[in-house]
Parts: structure tokens; sequence; C-alpha cells
């Protein structure tokens, strides 16, 4: 299949109604300075070929998408004890939210929204001396580039985000955080602010396509059964309370984040990354939705 023409033809119709509807996360102050103008698209196949269309090498903030690669090293780390303090459902709620939370007695639905992926990072502060490095050098490792953490957003959340102190505070209280609140916060916060472009992370999630092997070299990341595991969990949770609508309209796992990045994989085929700053009522890329929807309905790739 031709790739690059499917996503150079994408990419020009995508960017001819761009800015129309949707609009850019507000609630991080150094984030509503993005120009939504702006979307890009690449992919990686499982032997390596690469293709990309658009801003595909603008680096952006890639937010909750870093729970894919925090969640991978603490499976790696942790095993199967991960599990005692994250569930596996689908929250079926927003992000953010901390209404389960309570009825579920501090035990997040699962390890992508944001209570969740607070645990896992409470995970890697006890695991890990340096987690926050560690997560750094992994993705990096994966990509087989240098990356850095855009320090005003990690700033800028760090100041303003009131509702993972919250949520943070609240498992606490249930005993089901190990590690001082402000240091798990600390790592979640600067996971979230890393900033990658659209190929870098096509490149990086290209593990979960090919059984956990390293997307560039032969060496295991993770065991097939925890690649497999992960995209299950991408496919039901990885865009939260729009989880469902994603799987009927494009149908394959992705991982969404409120910098306007998606990464969707085609286990054993391919692993992509769509990018554009406007976001829908459930925090996901609009265009990017669309441009995935458009991939998997003209190649029909799918995993039903
Ligand atoms: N850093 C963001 C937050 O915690 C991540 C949310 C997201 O990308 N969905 O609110």
């Amino acid at each position: 299949m031709d790739y690059q023409a499917v996503l150079d033809d994408i990419a020009a119709t995508i960017q001819s109604d761009l800015g129309t509807a949707g609009s850019v996360a507000d609630y991080i102050p150094a984030l509503s300075r993005v120009d939504p103008f702006q979307f890009g698209m690449a992919l990686r196949t499982r032997d390596g070929l690469e293709a990309w269309a658009g801003d595909a090498l603008t680096p952006f903030s890639i937010q909750s998408i870093s729970k894919v690669f925090s969640l991978t090293i603490a499976m790696r780390l942790a095993g199967e004890r991960l599990w005692e303090r994250i569930g596996r459902e689908p929250s079926g709620n927003p992000f953010n939210s901390l209404m389960q939370l309570e009825r579920e007695q501090g035990i997040p639905r699962n390890p992508f929204i944001n209570a969740g992926a607070i645990v896992v990072a409470d995970y890697l502060v006890t695991l890990d001396d340096d987690p926050e490095s560690a997560i750094l050098n992994y993705i990096s490792g994966l990509c087989d580039e240098p990356l850095e953490i855009d320090e005003e957003v990690a700033a800028s959340e760090a100041a303003t985000g009131f509702r993972n102190i919250a949520l943070a505070n609240f498992i606490k209280s249930y005993g089901k955080l190990d590690n001082d609140v402000s240091t798990v916060l600390d790592v979640y916060f600067r996971q979230c602010a890393v900033s990658m472009n659209c190929v870098q992370l096509a490149r990086a999630v290209n593990y979960l396509c090919r059984d956990g092997i390293h997307p560039l070299r032969d060496d295991r990341i993770i065991s097939s059964r925890q690649a497999r595991r992960i995209n299950a969990l991408m496919l039901t949770c990885g865009t939260y309370d729009t989880a469902g609508e994603f799987a009927f309209r494009i149908g394959v796992p992705c991982k969404s984040g409120v910098g306007g990045g998606i990464v969707a994989v085609i286990p054993d085929s391919l692993s992509m990354c769509v990018w554009s700053p406007a976001l829908d009522a459930g925090h996901n890329s609009l265009p990017g939705q669309k441009a995935l929807e458009m991939f998997t309905s003209r190649t029909g790739l799918s995993v039903f």
C-alpha cells in the first residue's frame, strides 16, 4: 500500500478545514497559546517503513500519551503487583473525574485516567531512583532521538493542576499512594510536559505493533502478552469516556492527549500519530479523530 499517498491525501483534506471546530485546551495556560491551525500525521510500519505529512516534525506537548510509556515501564518493574492498586475497566467518565474514586475507595478504574496515571507514577517513584529521567530516557531510546521536557508547560500545569492535586491527595487519604503527594505529582506533571513530534511518537509506540519488540532493534521491551494488554487498555480506556465512540468509528487502540496528539496502534501492522490542537468536548483532537477515521476507512485496517 502507498501509505505516503494516503497520508498526503488525508492531510490535504484535513488542512482545508482546520480551525472550523473545536478549541485548544485552555485549563493548562501554556497550552492555550498553541496555534490551532496545525496538523501533522506520521506512521511507521512493523517493518520500519515511515511516512509522514503536514506538520509531522513540529514538537507538541504529549500530555496523556505519556501514560502509555509510564505504564510500560511500571509493568516491566512491578509486574502483576501493579494491578493491586489500579483497575482495568473503562471509566465512562472524563479523564480528571473525582467521583468514581470515592465510590471505589481510592482504586482508579484504569491506568489511563489521571488518577490511574498518578498511581503509576507512585509505583515509578518507589521502584526507580530517578523516575523522571527514567521516563524521558526510555521514550528517547524508543525513538532514538534526544527529547526534552517543556519547562513552561510543566510549570504551568504544576501551578494550575488543582484537580490532579485533589486526586492525588484523595488517593493518599485511602492509604493507596506510597510516596509524598508532591513528589508523585512532580513526576506526573513532568512526564506530561515532554515535547515530541508525530514522527517520533509513531516510532516510539511502534513496539506495540511488534509484540513488544523495540521499534528499531531486536531487543524486547515487554512481553508480547504485556503488549497485547496495553493495546487492550488503549482500546477500552485510552480516550476516556469516548473510547466506545473511538472503537466504533476508528476501530483501533488509541491514546490521546490534551496537547492534541493521538497515537494509534494496529497490531502486527503499524503504529501512527496524528496531531492537531483543537479538541472536542471529550478532550480529544477533533481533526486528529477525523484523520484516523479516514485512514482506517481507506486502508481497511482495523482490529475488528
Ligand atoms: N496533564 C494533563 C492533565 O493531567 C493530561 C490530560 C490529558 O492529556 N488528557 O490534566
